[in-house]
């Protein structure tokens, strides 16, 4: 059975390099009661796994050199010593990079088949991603009808369905994102404006598409995404700080916003940083309202799906290239 390791810890941005597949010898874990035998069917590859390929202390410990790489998966029981569970059924679960894995059934989440949702959602609109959208616009964000949200990395997996959760609150929403391409599906999700910041410096396109402000910034990017939305927010303007994916590859400290404080004090702002785990108990009213907005398409999913085992570390370095549109996958 194949598996990839961390080879070794990036400098820097990461290079397949810092992976290696490796051939896992033995025999077939025998299953104790109350355990799964999985075969992943699809893998999620996400921005913070990043972090955990440095060996610091954070939220989540690191990765181990020479041990599997892990992430979010949908994967098929292949064998079950669990009442809840059969062969053939699909689950959600944290698993190792590796084409079989053995887990207590604790931690496998059985997934419904509802018709009209992929199995693959739940690793995206329905899951993790979703979830972080959706904390991020009402709890954090505290959204309110008629805000003008300005929301970065707009096209991504985060991004693009907190604009479409926005849109469906009628909302204003302003869309950043790094091609034309994706500046044109983000139109077609119903952004109301939009803009590559590749082209266009972002507090340039702001100043343009928000000419009176902005009530709501959902920050996916940082820098100087931040340091323009920063400067564009009206009086009593609410910031969730989701995640800094232009930081992340730094190897030194990161220029903070250069008109922080000063603005933040005038304006009254409210900035306000988030973990979606700790957020697990929307998880019921989340699934149910996205599920809602899916099947009466005011959301729609956009998926970007690698093929095969061994493209897992592309799939990963793909993120901060962003070779995705909508959430990345690997299809095993
Ligand atoms: P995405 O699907 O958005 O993928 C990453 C995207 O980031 C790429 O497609 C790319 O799009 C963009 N990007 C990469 N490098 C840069 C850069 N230097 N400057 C600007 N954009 C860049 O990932 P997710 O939706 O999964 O995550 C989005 C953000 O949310 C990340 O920062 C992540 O860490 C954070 N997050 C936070 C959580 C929390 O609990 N706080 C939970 C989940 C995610 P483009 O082509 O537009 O550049």
């Amino acid at each position: 059975m194949r598996a990839i390791v961390l080879a070794s810890r990036p400098v820097g941005t990461p290079s397949r390099e810092n992976f290696e597949m490796v051939e896992v010898d033995g025999e077939k874990e025998k299953l104790r009661a109350g355990q799964v035998r999985l075969r992943p069917r699809w893998f999620s590859v996400d921005p913070y796994m990043r972090g955990r390929m440095n060996d610091v202390p954070s939220y989540i410990p690191p990765f181990r050199v020479g041990e599997p790489i892990t992430s979010e998966a949908i994967a098929e029981v292949i064998e079950s010593t669990t009442e809840g569970l059969s062969t053939g059924d699909l689950v959600r679960a944290h698993l190792a990079w590796q084409e079989e894995s053995v887990l207590d059934a604790r931690f496998a989440t059985k997934i419904s088949s509802d018709p009209g949702m992929s199995p693959t959602y739940y690793l995206g609109a329905m899951g993790m991603p979703g979830l972080t959208a959706y904390v991020g616009l009402f709890t954090v964000g505290h959204l309110r009808e008629g805000d003008v949200v300005f929301i970065s990395g707009a096209a991504g997996a985060v991004g693009s369905i907190a604009g479409q959760i926005a849109k469906t609150q009628g909302n204003f929403v302003i869309g950043s994102a790094g091609s034309d391409t994706k500046i044109d599906e983000l139109k077609q999700l119903g952004f109301d404006a939009v803009f590559n910041y590749k082209k266009s410096a972002p507090k340039d396109a702001l100043r343009s598409l928000a000419p009176n402000g902005i009530d709501l910034y959902f920050d996916n990017v940082g820098g100087d995404h931040l340091e323009a939305a920063i400067g564009s927010l009206r009086n009593f303007g609410r910031v969730s700080l989701c995640g800094a994916i232009s930081q992340y590859n730094s190897t030194g400290p990161t220029p903070g916003p250069r008109n922080f404080e000063g603005n933040v004090i005038r304006k009254r702002l409210e900035v306000r940083g988030f973990i979606v785990s700790d957020h697990q108990d929307e998880r019921v009213a989340f699934e149910r309202d996205m599920a809602g907005w899916i099947s009466s398409g005011k959301v729609k999913v956009l998926e970007t799906i690698y093929e095969g085992f061994s493209s897992l570390p592309d799939a990963f370095l793909g993120l901060f290239s962003g070779s995705n549109n909508g959430k990345m996958l690997v299809a095993l």
